[in-house]
C-alpha cells in the first residue's frame, strides 16, 4: 500500500479551496444538490481530491436522490477507512481517505445490492478523471 500522505494544516489549505478544505480537512458536508458531480454520469474514476487516491468507480455510482454522489462500493475496500462519528447527536458511520486521512462522507445501510451501502460523498471531496479509451 502507498505511504500515508501527511501535510501541515497549512499546506492543505495552499492545495485545496476553500469548500474542498471546509470539507476534507474539517468533516464539512456540502449542501445537498450544490456539489458538480452529484449528477455526474461520464465513465472514469473519482479520485481523492487530497492526494489523488482512487476511491471509486463511475461503474459503482447510481442515483441516489441524495444530493449527494452516492455509490454503493468503493474502487476497493481498502481505499476508505470507515469510523464511527457520533457527531450531531447521529450515529453515523464516516468515510475517510486511507491515504491522506480526508473526510469524504458518511456511509448508510440503505443503498442498492450486491452490498446494501450507500456511500455518500462530498462533490468537494473528489475530483473525477473521465476514463480513456484503450
Ligand atoms: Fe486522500
Amino acid at each position: 500500500m502507498a505511504d500515508k500522505i501527511v501535510k501541515s494544516e497549512e499546506e492543505w489549505r495552499q492545495a485545496l479551496t476553500d469548500e474542498q478544505y471546509h470539507v476534507t480537512r474539517e468533516k464539512g458536508t456540502e449542501r445537498a444538490f450544490t456539489g458538480e458531480l452529484c449528477n455526474n454520469k461520464a465513465d472514469g474514476v473519482y479520485h481523492c481530491v487530497c492526494c489523488g487516491n482512487e476511491l471509486f468507480d463511475s461503474q459503482c455510482k447510481y442515483d441516489s436522490r441524495s444530493g449527494w454522489p452516492s455509490f454503493w462500493q468503493p474502487k476497493s475496500l481498502d481505499k476508505v477507512v470507515e469510523e464511527r462519528d457520533s457527531s450531531h447527536g447521529i450515529q453515523r458511520t464516516e468515510a475517510l481517505c486511507r491515504q491522506c486521512d480526508a473526510h469524504l462522507g458518511h456511509i448508510f445501510p440503505d443503498g442498492p445490492q450486491p452490498t446494501g451501502l450507500r456511500y455518500c460523498m462530498n462533490s468537494a471531496a473528489l475530483k473525477f478523471e473521465p476514463r480513456e479509451d484503450g
